[in-house]
């Protein structure tokens, strides 16, 4: 089993992911094409800017922006083009940031927006010196929260496109496009999860990001695409902040391998293999007492659906949190979408998987289910306690 070989060498637990493109698990398988990329480009030295510069031309014919470039990941993105909103083409403003007296400094966003990918969206703004303004309320932002925030001091607004953000009561882009344009104001969106590389530019955004490592299968990296002159102004951090957020060559030459093999790829026949997938996931699991599979269309739109078990402990005599922490737990950690394990139910994501895998999952699945039953008592936690000994277990690494 390919799971198991790379694991006995460095004494880790083998994994199959269900939970989707996670970087606690290592984002995504990478496709052949940026993994040789990576390979031809490491023992060779390149002018970084020009190698960039191709990147540019790349991202601008696939996405239809003017230009681009490849950063470490979304989040050093957002940093990164948050600052050039804050020091234009004044290279001493570069060195200078994070800087307390610049007098314009502020970026709007939507309350509800305020989300964390693994950290918060607003640090990452933050980061850069910026004072992170939040508009309207968690579950609702109307027009007129846009338009009387927007002043003097406002250098950006972000937008954020996730199944992480709150999904009602949101301004749709193209209006909140309008009404920062009218104003002056660009707008950068975070698309770090999303398949399309061309709506959000398209709906007017000013600047788009997207994960390299996520839906593309590319190394760990970022993707902006955008307006020139933004994107030149963000280009300029490598000066100052982003320093640290350095990108290498092989990121850059496997991000852009990753952008051209996904223009080649037979996306029919992913989505087919992903359908099959599903059904049989749907169809070994679906007289399980007290277990309702149903098939879950992407909350954002991408082209994907997932594989939702919702779990009723009366029956099934343990719990979504329970059932998604007994996979982890095994020799073999099946680790599932459980963010919404609290409402009852996780998901099961067919987006990452080798061949075979999914008949793993589907017998792991049983198996612990057939434990709970079978168990003297039922294999219930308290949700609060899972959610104390998740806590507790972040602080003890690397123990
Ligand atoms: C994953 C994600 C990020 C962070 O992406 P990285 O490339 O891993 O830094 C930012 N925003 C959203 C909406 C994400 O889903």
């Amino acid at each position: 089993m390919r799971e198991t070989e790379l694991a006995r060498d460095f004494n880790l637990t083998p994994v199959i992911n269900v939970a989707g493109t996670m970087t606690y698990l290592g984002a995504s398988i990478v496709v052949p094409e940026a993994i040789a990329a990576m390979q031809r480009i490491l023992p060779e030295f390149v002018k970084m800017e020009e190698l960039q510069r191709y990147a540019s031309g790349v991202i601008a014919q696939l996405t239809g922006a003017e230009a681009g470039f490849i950063t470490a990941s979304s989040a050093s993105a957002i940093s990164m083009v948050v600052a050039g909103c804050l020091t234009k083409d004044n290279l001493l403003a570069v060195e200078k940031l994070p800087d307390d007296s610049l007098t314009r400094n502020e970026v709007l966003v939507q309350a509800g927006h305020l989300v964390s990918y693994g950290a918060p969206v607003e640090q990452a703004i933050r980061l850069t010196g910026a004072k992170c303004v939040s508009i309207g309320q968690a579950t609702q932002c109307a027009p007129y929260h846009l338009e009387n925030s927007i002043n003097e001091r406002t250098v950006a607004a972000v937008y954020v496109v996730s199944h992480h953000v709150v999904d009602h009561g949101q301004i749709p882009l193209s209006l909140f496009c309008q009404i920062a344009h009218a104003r002056g104001v660009p707008v950068i969106v975070d698309a770090a999860s999303e398949y399309d590389l061309q709506r959000f530019l398209r709906e007017g955004a000013d600047i788009v990001i997207y994960s390299g490592h996520k839906f593309l299968g590319g190394p760990t990296s970022g993707i902006v695409a955008g307006k020139k002159s933004l994107i030149r102004h963000a280009w300029l951090q490598n000066r100052g902040i982003a320093r640290g957020m350095k990108v290498g060559k092989e990121s850059i030459c496997g991000a852009i391998a990753a952008l051209q093999a996904w223009q080649t790829r037979d996306h029919h026949a992913v989505r087919e293999r992903e359908t099959n997938i599903l059904r049989l996931w749907a169809e070994g699991l679906q007289d399980l007492p007290g277990i309702h599979v149903s098939l879950e269309a992407d909350p954002t739109d991408n082209p994907l659906e997932r594989c939702k078990i919702t779990v009723y402990p009366d029956r099934a005599r343990t719990t979504a949190w329970d059932l998604s922490q007994a996979l982890s737990a095994g020799t073999l950690s099946v680790i599932v979408r459980d963010h919404m394990a609290e409402k009852g139910y996780f998901y099961l994501d067919p987006c990452n998987l080798h061949h075979g895998q999914e008949v793993t999952v589907l017998k792991r699945i049983i198996e612990e289910l057939n434990a709970a039953l079978s168990g003297d008592k039922p294999a219930i936690t308290r949700f609060e306690d899972r959610l104390m000994q998740r806590q507790q277990a972040a602080l003890l690494w690397p123990d």
